[in-house]
């Protein structure tokens, strides 16, 4: 989607400080960290939002935790741990319409979340 930011660094129209790559997914460090570690973990294909998955993403998805896992190795945080987030549509938080999980590590998480 051409007015997309996610989509400009997917198609490497924006720099990204990218992390890892494959061929459904992009990673990178999110421009404004909410913790030392802050990586957007994104599908290359422009998926607005959690409500918009279909029967035809199940791959893509299906991948969605092994890339994960990846990305906490090359980050090394499996231990002492993380936290992942998607936030979905206005009320969720979620500022920019195309899919994405927030890895966050490096310092203590609080819960309830804000
Ligand atoms: P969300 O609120 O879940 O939609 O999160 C969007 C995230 O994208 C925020 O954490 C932003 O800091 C991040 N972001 C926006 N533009 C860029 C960019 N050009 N490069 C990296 N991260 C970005
Ligand atoms: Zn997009």
């Amino acid at each position: 989607m051409s007015s997309c930011i996610f989509c400009k660094i997917i198609s490497k129209e924006i720099e990204g400080k990218i992390i890892y790559e494959d061929d459904q997914w992009l990673a990178f460090d999110d421009i404004n960290p909410q913790a030392p570690v802050h990586v957007l973990i994104v599908p290359k294909e422009h998926i607005p939002t959690l409500n918009d998955l279909k029967e035809n993403h199940r791959d893509i998805i299906g991948n969605m935790g092994v890339v994960i896992n990846k990305i906490t190795e090359i980050k090394n945080v499996r231990e002492p741990g993380f936290r992942v987030v998607i936030n979905c549509n206005p009320a969720g938080g979620q500022l920019v319409y195309h899919l994405h999980v927030h890895l966050l590590a490096g310092r203590q998480m609080h819960w309830p979340p804000g």
